[in-house]
């Protein structure tokens, strides 16, 4: 292998499966296509060509979670609301990543004290990977909180079958 190395060290790139994978994977990230309150106009806008999400290989939105690997929850998530979330993220398929964006979706925001109807963190209902918080975070936080889903995905070993790719469930009791 030595040999091998020095001889084509100009022109060939060595690697190991898992580190081709989760470079692919990372790279082509499939958001799903909602959004729940006013964080989704700034999901929105980080589409947009300003900020331009596909730069990141994120940027193609997909209206079925069949297709998707990323769910952004952007906005308010009131307890009707609460039971779909998580029908959309079972139907999604492994591995998968959840963003939890803006205060609301974090952890009830504004409506933590008084909002008897919104649910007081969307970790309560899916397993959240990154949490960007803000009322709403601007663009650059989403693709920050993007980022830092590529830096997980990269860290990640291959996974089989049903088994979840993330180590870090956040454990939670209801408000
Ligand atoms: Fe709206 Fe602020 Fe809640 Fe985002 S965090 S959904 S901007 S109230």
């Amino acid at each position: 292998m030595g040999i091998l190395e020095g001889r084509f060290e100009d022109t060939l790139i060595t690697t190991t499966l898992d580190h081709a994978m989760n470079w692919a994977r990372a790279g082509s990230l499939w958001p799903m296509t909602f959004g729940l309150a006013c964080c989704a106009i700034e999901m929105m806008a980080a589409g947009a060509s300003r900020y331009d999400m596909d730069r990141f290989g994120a940027g193609a939105f997909r209206a079925t979670p069949r297709q998707a690997d990323l769910m952004i929850v952007a906005g308010t998530v009131n307890h009707k609301m609460a039971s779909r979330v998580r029908r959309l993220y079972n139907q999604m398929p492994d591995p998968k990543f959840v963003i939890a964006m803006g205060a609301c979706t974090c952890g009830g925001g504004p409506y933590y004290k008084y909002g008897y109807n919104v649910v007081k963190g969307v970790d309560l209902v899916v397993p959240v990977d990154v949490y960007v918080p803000g009322c709403p975070p601007r663009p650059e936080a989403l693709l920050e909180g993007l980022m830092r889903v590529q830096d997980k995905i990269a860290a990640m070993k291959p996974i089989t079958k049903g088994e979840l790719p993330r180590q870090l469930v956040p454990k939670r009791t209801g408000h």
